[in-house]
């Protein structure tokens, strides 16, 4: 099995030193000093060169520490530590009174800050071995695995070691680690560009042998910093490749899409740093294949507003219209074990967190299904988790089953009985059958796994979804629609049978038709699935995934609380959050309580100068508080609006203006999503660009009429 330390057959001695976490920490506080990507890209990619080139097993701590997370998503890890313990640890080892460390706190505001300061003047005697990222990594899993009574002091025990080891910058990115509050603008994409370039110029099939003596490696932090500061090209030309740029250049996509390739199938960075050092490149990909029990980032759908407008997009091609019901996405993981024929079940969320714990009842549907059809063998599928009515089996809304507890349930505390709806399928015994068009997996999903409904009635239901296809004519399609407005379910979700092309707004408003596979595509909101919401039909296209980032002291009734809130949307390139709209409607008086809890004045979630991660940008609109980014909220508005105020989408649609939201109105709290999922630049410009069309075309028609 793949898993950390990776068990690999490396030249590597055991003994030998490993790579120091300085040059982590320095790779870190350049990355925190600057906002270019270029810059992020650059200086990502030569630290994992320079831990590939001269300590690989530090390449998947490194992984991890960079991304601050400890653990694949799907099987999270937290290191569960208070402020009260770091702030402990930090006065223990510094010697400073409580009195003292309050003022640091006061003047730096970051936790990060004040144990580098608070260390600053500390003189040990006898000098500490330094710390090594392997080390350190070691450490955050001892203290995240800390459990029961004695827990709470291991825990701090473990963090004053590495305190009392730590130096210079190493204390001021430890303590942020510790914290879960990097401040540094890598995310997942740039960590896997930077791993995809990282290999294509130093691959780990070239290192010379024997191993190079890692004193070489923390000789200065001069030198750390020179290594990874290097410009990159210049490099790769003279030292490395001796090809060109373009060709250079060429490798990188290709490896990037590798490397992006193999993340959403099987996202997991012991495995994957353990297959790139074992089999390179090249063979990663079959190495790590889509794996039952490893869930796959999922597909997401385009957003429009009518039929009308589904039909100019995909002209004649076949599709097939689904019920978008309102639960619960689940992937649902299903596989027999040889010996004793019991099968094995998974079921992830939309943001693969584990939820098998949450469905005993569809983990026993699973079981029952596998007991009934003795041929199969394994399975991925896709489906919607929905509360029924037990009395009629009719549906019940998403409501219902977010009272669910997240872990613990048994068969005999479920009060709403649930049915999956399945709508696709992404494995079939032992076949990937990602690369089949969309008609192909729809007819084995329906052949190979039917309705099912166990006789015990505690277990949940198995359905497919309810569809309709475009070959009966658009007035069985509209017929379909009006069957899906009546009912509980959201709208429509028109997907694409065979592969064919797509009419897309390019960013001049010109249309033009585009390729269009209809083959599962992980992580990407693709055009062959077409999301028609009843709500949305009219008005704006669809609603906007909005993170709240600041406020404004109330007035009035609303003095005890904050109003406005400050929305941003998340541009994935910059890696940052850019503020769209105030929003001050939908919001119920509870809410704003809770939310002034959720976000007291002068404390770790709401600050006067915004010093979290991810950064943020406001424009011309800014608040009077900023809220630490970390809630996702749904929002409806009438129409999206060129602003002079805002820089959302700042030159996409104006090279001198951002867009913004008129009249925002809070719609529900989306805790099934994180800030990366929230709508991006180029989306809100989308949204503009099809409005603007829209309202075009209608003009256009009441002028004829
Ligand atoms: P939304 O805000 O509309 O829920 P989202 O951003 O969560 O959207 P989308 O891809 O935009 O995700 O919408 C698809 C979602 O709708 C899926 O994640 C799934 O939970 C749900 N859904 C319900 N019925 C279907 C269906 N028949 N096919 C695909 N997804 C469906």
């Amino acid at each position: 099995p793949l898993s950390y330390p990776p068990d690999l057959k490396s030249p590597w001695p055991a003994s030998a030193p490993s790579a120091p976490y300085s040059f982590l920490a320095h790779a870190l506080s350049t990355l925190s000093g600057t906002r270019s990507r270029i810059a992020i890209l650059n200086t990502l990619t030569n630290t994992l060169r320079t831990i590939i080139r001269y300590h690989p097993l530090s390449l998947c701590p490194a992984l991890y520490l960079l991304s601050n997370s400890l653990s694949p998503p799907y099987s999270p890890l937290e290191l569960g530590l208070g402020p009260s313990i770091i702030s402990k640890a930090i006065q223990d080892v510094s010697g400073l009174t409580p009195a003292a460390l309050k003022r640091l706190y006061n003047t730096t505001g970051d936790p990060g800050d004040v144990a580098f300061e608070a260390k600053s003047n500390v003189r040990t005697l006898v000098p500490h071995p330094p710390l090594q990222i392997v080390g350190v990594y070691e450490s955050l899993l001892k203290i995240a695995r800390a459990k029961g009574p004695g827990a709470g002091k291991q825990k701090q025990a473990e963090v004053e070691k590495l305190l009392v080891a730590a130096k210079g910058e190493e204390i001021r990115y430890l303590v942020r680690t510790l914290c879960q509050n990097l401040r540094v603008g890598a995310v997942r994409t740039s960590i896997l560009t930077a791993l995809a370039r990282a290999l294509v110029l130093t691959p780990p099939d070239n290192l010379t042998f024997p191993y190079t003596p890692i004193s070489a490696f923390y000789a200065s932090s001069a030198h750390d910093l020179a290594e990874i500061n290097r410009p990159l090209p210049e490099n790769a030309k003279k030292k490395v490749m001796e090809k060109t740029r373009e060709e250079l250049n060429d490798k990188f996509v290709r490896a990037e899409a590798i490397i992006k390739k193999v993340y959403v199938l099987h996202p997991n960075y012991d495995h994957i740093s353990a297959a790139l050092l074992e089999v390179g490149l090249e063979g990663v990909a079959q190495r790590l294949p889509l794996t039952v029990g490893i869930p796959l980032l999922p597909t997401l759908g385009s957003p429009t507003r009518s039929l009308d407008e589904i039909y100019s997009r995909l002209g004649t091609q076949p599709f097939a219209a689904e019920f978008k019901y309102d639960g619960q996405r689940a992937q649902i993981h299903g596989t027999r074990v040889p010996s004793g024929q019991q099968a094995l079940v998974k079921i992830f969320s939309r943001h693969l967190e584990d939820m098998t714990d949450k469905y005993p009842d569809v983990v026993a549907l699973t079981k029952e299904i596998f007991a009934k059809f003795d041929t199969l063998r394994s399975f991925i599928l896709d489906s919607e988790i929905v509360a029924i009515d037990p009395a009629d089996g009719s549906l019940k809304s998403f409501q219902e089953l977010s009272n669910r507890a997240r872990k613990d349930v048994t068969l005999s505390d479920i009060k709403v009985p649930v049915c999956v709806f399945a709508f696709d399928l992404m494995y079939l015994n032992d076949e990937i059958l990602l690369e089949k068009p969309f008609r192909q997996r729809r007819s084995l999903l329906r052949s190979t796994l039917p309705p099912f409904m166990p006789d015990n009635s505690n277990l949940a239901s198995f359905d497919h979804v309810k569809s309709c296809e475009s070959q009966g004519g658009r007035g069985a399609v509209e017929e379909f629609w009006e069957t899906a407005v009546a009912g509980r379910s959201e709208g429509l979700m028109i997907k694409l049978l065979d592969s064919g092309e797509v009419e897309e707004v390019n960013r001049e408003g010109r249309s033009r038709r585009k390729p269009l596979p209809s083959t599962y595509e992980p992580d990407k909101r693709t055009s062959a699935w077409l999301k028609l919401k009843k709500d949305y039909v009219v008005g704006l296209g669809d609603s906007l995934d909005l993170v709240p980032i600041g406020a404004w002291h109330g007035n009035g009734r609303k003095a005890q609380w904050w109003s406005p809130i400050l929305l941003a949307i998340w541009d994935p390139s910059a890696e940052r959050l850019v503020a769209v709209c105030k929003c001050m409607s939908g919001f119920s008086d509870t809410f704003y309580k809770e939310l002034r809890e959720r976000y007291p004045a002068d404390s770790e979630t709401c600050a006067k100068t915004p010093l979290w991660d991810p950064t943020i940008e406001t424009g011309g609109l800014r608040p009077e508080v900023y809220f630490k980014p970390q809630e996702v909220w749904e929002i409806r508005g009438a129409d999206i609006t060129i602003s002079p105020v805002s820089v959302a989408a700042l030159g996409m649609i104006s090279d001198k203006r951002g867009l913004s939201l008129r009249f925002p109105r809070f719609m529900k709290v989306r805790d099934d999503k994180s800030i990366g999922n929230a709508s991006t630049p180029e989306f809100l410009a989308d949204m503009y660009r099809s409005q603007q069309a829209y309202v075009k075309k209608e003009r256009g028609g009441a002028d004829e009429g």
